[in-house]
């Protein structure tokens, strides 16, 4: 059982290592070297053991951080490894994240021999170099104790976890650390085997390297590429070049080089040629967003973009071609692709030869790099956040009539591919079986013949859903599946995964047949980037413009009954959520029994940005929580949590992980947090069929609230008045938080009232209404139309 650890290296890699095992509650030692100038006979242990101290600074520093909550970070011990190395020794995982040389880690390894217990596990996550090499010499125990865990940069973010194994490595151990890191650290893991760059770094570094060559040889610029490689191929925003500079072209450099060293077997070696361009750049120390300047530079408002035959940076130009319009039209996902292919012009020239050139080396590593291509695809898709990886994107534009495509432009197809399709078969992923049973299968090349992808307990898909079954309802915006046996599921799909009316008729729909029916009970939740952006503005501000606001209050009734519904249904309805949930989003996800979140999901009741304040049951809740967490017969305890509530709310706040959410009041202690975002869905039935199982009864209705009332009305305008005194909020934000202050507190009304859920419900009501209706809140709402970004009028 893994309970303490060490990191050894403190760099980018260690670093965010050791703030993920403590975003896992694990304790982690965390050790670098003394720096060299530090004299031998100092024995300040701040200074000997310097850099680690620093690498923690840096993960609590910044949003987007390596801890999920500021205060893990004391789970992390800094250290030296001339001091602290023997405290390895309670450890019962190292991991190895020191400099990228064979040298370098094997001489650390002699010296952990020294003090390891027999047992513990050591890995390293070296980027490339091979296992054999790294244990040679090593007594049995630490081989058999060995593996390669290669995570992505940065750890906490990125899904993908490379593993493998060496010949000796014990089966138990290797399960053991997967388990660990699926579970506790929510990695994705795929096994490799022991070739240079393993799988994803193999491809995607290629990718790079022609992707660079095939720009030059067709004479495209920059933000040419960049326009065509991006999200309507499946890629992240970044691109090509923006990812390189996000990354360090040095870095990039390196890896090609790498790359090229270590595949002298490599039948497509030249590729990996590193182009004159990014010799130069780094040469000229343009190594991207850290130096300030790589293919693009910032200068003012303005981002510039390398000419690459003068090497100058000059305004970008818009990109336009024929097959880029036509594949934006086509909306996004296959059909962008298929538009972009299908084209006539350098666009979509340049697009086929890359993604043939990334289908035909993928398909030339099996089973070279590994043994199928679902390990192929979800290094991909988690290691470069392609929303496809190379088979899955084959599967998508047609294996047969692409590989034509390939064989009649010139190109050599793997005999492998040619068998495939000889046998007729037209697709590297199919379904098999039926009813319940049917899963997806892949085409197993050793076999010859398709197997089913090995399920991984305790992960469920809504692809897979989608794929084996039809939906028990659907509309526009929102549909029910049946998710497992007995659990129902409404997975939202309008964009953004705003809540419209057709979102929230889905969830009384799936109570109601819940309830009517045989099923355990209701899931809210979708596995998009994000489980709901909120209420959907857009239409807000037509019935503004409108004057509609008699259709206003039916919405916000609407929106009312069903989070009262979610709350008193009689069988349990659990929110799953992941990425943002935020306003009306957020209102729906603290609107059931329980909340199974992802690690990574922001929370936040941020409508005080558009000036307007939670009316879909969201104030409602935070003041019955306030009331909740009060002990009878001790009303002055009351506002204090009163005021936590206000503090959240009227300040916009939220969370930066789920075990913030938990700190701000969005996650009840009760609710679950699930590390692999991939389990949350699954582990939201669990729930479900737990509380069913365990004779769920529904909560009894809150008729007794006690609130602040006036008096705490009063408290939170002394508190306001102080804030714009010190010009720290606008005025019209101190209306709002006026008005937001006499909802939470349940209007003008004595402290020693008592209030009904309905009541608090009809206040907030109110407030939206009257907020809505006000110039400033409309400007609002409209320059967050417009920019996406809040107001401050
Ligand atoms: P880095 O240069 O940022 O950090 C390496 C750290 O190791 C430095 O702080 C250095 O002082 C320390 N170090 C060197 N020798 C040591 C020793 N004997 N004992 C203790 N500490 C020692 O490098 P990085 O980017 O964090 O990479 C670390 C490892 O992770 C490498 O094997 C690299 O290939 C791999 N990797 C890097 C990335 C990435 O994107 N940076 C991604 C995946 C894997």
């Amino acid at each position: 059982m893994i309970k303490r650890a060490a990191v050894i290296g403190a760099g980018t890699m260690g670093a965010g290592i050791a703030a993920q095992l403590a975003n896992a509650g694990v304790e982690c030692l965390l050790l670098d070297i003394v720096p060299s100038d530090v004299d031998g006979a100092n024995s300040d242990a701040k200074a000997r053991s310097k850099l680690a101290i620093e690498a923690i600074e840096r993960m609590r520093r910044g949003k987007a951080g390596g801890f999920m909550l500021d205060s893990d970070y004391a789970l992390v011990v800094p250290g030296n490894i001339e001091d602290d190395l023997g405290r390895i020794a309670e450890c019962d995982w190292v991991i190895e994240a020191v400099t990228e040389r064979l040298d370098v880690k094997r001489s650390l390894y002699e010296q952990l021999t020294k003090h390891r217990r027999p047992g513990t596990i050591i890995s390293s996550n070296t980027s490339g170099l091979a296992l054999n090499l790294l244990t040679e010499g090593m007594d049995d125990d630490f081989r058999q104790h060995f593996l390669i865990t290669h995570f992505f940069n940065p750890p906490r973010y990125m899904y993908l976890l490379e593993i493998v194994r060496g010949p000796e490595t014990s089966a138990d151990v290797l399960r053991e650390v997967e388990s660990f890191c699926d579970l506790r650290l929510g990695k994705g893991i795929v096994r490799c085997k022991d070739t240079p760059n393993f799988i994803a770094n193999r491809i995607g570094v290629y990718v790079m390297g022609v992707g660079t060559q095939f720009m030059l040889e067709e004479g495209l610029t920059v933000e040419e590429v960049d326009a065509i490689t991006g999200p309507l191929m499946g890629r992240p925003k970044t691109a090509s070049f923006r990812l390189q500079d996000l990354v360090g072209i040095d870095i990039s450099v390196m890896v090609m080089q790498n790359a090229k060293n270590l595949l002298s077997d490599d039948e497509s070696l030249s590729r990996f040629e590193i182009p004159d361009l990014l010799t130069r750049l780094v040469e000229e120390g343009r190594l991207g967003r850290k130096s300030g300047a790589g293919f693009y530079k910032k200068e003012g408002k303005e981002i510039l973009v390398l000419d690459t035959e003068t090497f100058e940076y000059r305004p970008q130009r818009e990109v336009q071609f024929p097959s880029l319009d036509a594949a934006r039209a086509a909306g996004g996902g296959g059909k962008a692709l298929a538009a972009l292919l299908n084209g006539d012009d350098p666009a979509s020239r340049y697009a086929w030869r890359l993604l043939a050139e990334t289908l035909l080396y993928s398909a030339r590593r099996m089973p070279e790099i590994a043994g199928d291509v679902v390990s192929v695809d979800r290094a991909m898709r988690w290691g470069f956040n392609w929303s496809q990886g190379p088979f899955e994107t084959w599967d998508a534009i047609g294996v047969r009539s692409s590989t034509e495509r390939m064989v009649s432009s010139g190109e050599e197809v793997p005999a492998w591919i040619a068998d495939f399709l000889e046998q007729d078969n037209e697709s590297f992923y199919k379904f098999l079986g039926e009813g319940s049973a049917r899963r997806q299968a892949y085409f197993d090349i050793g076999k010859a013949d398709y197997t089913h992808v090995p399920a991984s307990a305790g992960t469920l898909l809504l692809t897979h859903v989608r794929s084996r079954s039809e939906p028990v309802e659907s509309s526009k915006d929102a549909s029910i599946w049946e998710l497992e046996d007995g659990v129902l599921g409404v997975e939202f799909h309008s964009k953004l995964n705003s809540i419209s009316d057709e979102s929230l008729a889905a969830i009384q729909r799936a109570i109601d047949l819940a309830e009517e029916g045989d099923y355990a009970g209701v899931v809210v939740g979708n596995q998009a980037a994000n489980f709901s952006v909120g209420a959907n503005l857009k239409m807000l501000s037509t019935l503004v413009a409108e004057q509609n606001w008699f259709a206003v209050d039916e919405i916000l009734q609407s929106f009312q009954r069903t989070t009262l519904r979610m709350r008193y249904a009689t069988k349990p309805v659990v929110a799953a959520v992941q990425g943002m949930a935020l306003g009306g989003g957020c209102e729906i996800a603290i609107g059931g029994c329980h909340i199974q979140a992802a690690a990574e999901s922001y929370m936040g009741l941020v409508e005080m940005g558009v000036g307007l304040i939670p009316a879909g049951g969201g104030t409602r809740e935070f003041a019955c929580r306030a009331h909740e967490r009060t002990p009878e017969g001790a009303p002055t305890v009351l506002f204090p949590f009163v005021q936590e509530a206000f503090d959240t709310i009227a300040q916009a706040k939220t969370s930066t992980s789920a075990a913030d959410a938990r700190r701000l009041g969005f996650l009840r202690p009760g609710d679950g947090i699930s590390m692999n975002k991939d389990r949350a869905l699954q582990d939201a039935c669990r729930s479900v069929r737990t509380l069913a199982e365990s004779g769920y009864r529904a909560p009894r209705t809150r008729d007794g609230v006690r609130v602040a009332g006036r008096l705490g009305w009063s408290e939170f305008k002394i508190i306001l008045r102080q804030y714009q005194a010190g010009a720290f909020i606008s005025d019209y934000d101190v209306h709002v938080a006026t008005k937001f202050a006499y909802a939470l507190c349940g209007g003008d009304i004595d402290d020693t009232c008592r209030v009904s859920e309905q009541c608090l419900l009809n206040l907030e009501r109110e407030v939206f209404l009257s907020l809505l209706g006000e110039e400033k809140t409309q400007e609002r709402i409209a320059h967050t139309l417009k920019t996406g970004k809040p107001l401050r009028n």
